[in-house]
């Protein structure tokens, strides 16, 4: 039995078994469906009841694995699991078709494929949509990034969009090549362009040196703060840049 309750505006979506237990168990599943094990004959009252009680800690550990969900691709690719992109959280659903495709509608990710048990089918389909994805916000973000940097006769790099798991971008200042990480589409742009913004600075300075993080700085003062929220929403993976 699925229903939905509203916690700190939130619209959360749950489930309830009723079982030979004594007490209600709440659980948060991968797809940060609550899973409601009540003792048979506790009324929809006091469950709800017992999960306002509950609220504070319903709330803060979906947001903690909302986070986590968006960097970490380990994605079974069944219908209601959640999916972060540009830092907003979608529903998944999975649809039976035999145009494989997938795209965003009413809120929801569509994976659309013609055989639905097929992990490695979907798993195809969603790497293309996210290099899609990437492929349409990246050169915005970069151009964005790259009119504060030319005032300061940074020029503009070519731009390629990898799937690399151990690292959000790099640059090469010789080529004058920044590359992008496909995994940086899950967070918000203001991340995306805190990755760039550390790439272009590289085009001044090819290390880490202190003169480094001084060009940094001036180009993005607050990146510090950026970079620190990129990595808490990563789960506390701080990936070279
Ligand atoms: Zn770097």
């Amino acid at each position: 039995m699925k229903r939905i309750i509203a916690l700190s505006g939130q619209k959360i979506e749950y489930s309830v078994e009723f079982k030979d237990i004594r007490h209600i168990i709440i659980k948060i599943d991968r797809a940060l469906i609550l899973k409601i094990s009540a003792p048979k004959g506790v009324g929809i009252f006091q469950i709800e009841q017992f999960i306002y009680q509950k609220s504070k800690w319903i709330v803060s550990k979906l947001k903690m694995q909302e986070a986590q969900g968006g960097s970490k691709s380990e994605l079974n690719f069944v219908s209601g699991e959640k999916v972060s992109l540009l830092g907003e959280i979608y529903p998944l659903e999975v649809i039976s078709s035999k145009k494989k495709s997938a795209y965003l509608q009413n809120k929801t990710l569509y994976i659309c494929v013609d055989d639905v048990e097929n992990g490695e089918l979907k798993k195809g389909v969603f790497k293309k949509f996210l290099y899609d994805q990437a492929l349409f916000v990246y050169p915005k973000v970069l151009n964005n990034a790259f009119t504060v940097a030319s005032r300061y006769g940074i020029e503009m790099p070519s731009l390629k969009i990898r799937f690399m798991k151990s690292r959000w971008g790099s640059c090469l200042p010789m080529k004058k090549i920044v590359t992008l990480s496909t995994h940086l589409i899950h967070f918000e742009d203001s991340l995306i362009e805190y990755v760039v913004m550390h790439e272009l600075a590289h085009l001044r300075h090819a290390n880490h040196s202190k003169d480094y993080y001084q060009f940094l700085t001036t180009l993005m003062p607050d990146w510090h703060e950026r970079r620190e929220r990129l990595n808490k929403l990563a789960g506390g993976i701080d990936l070279q840049e």
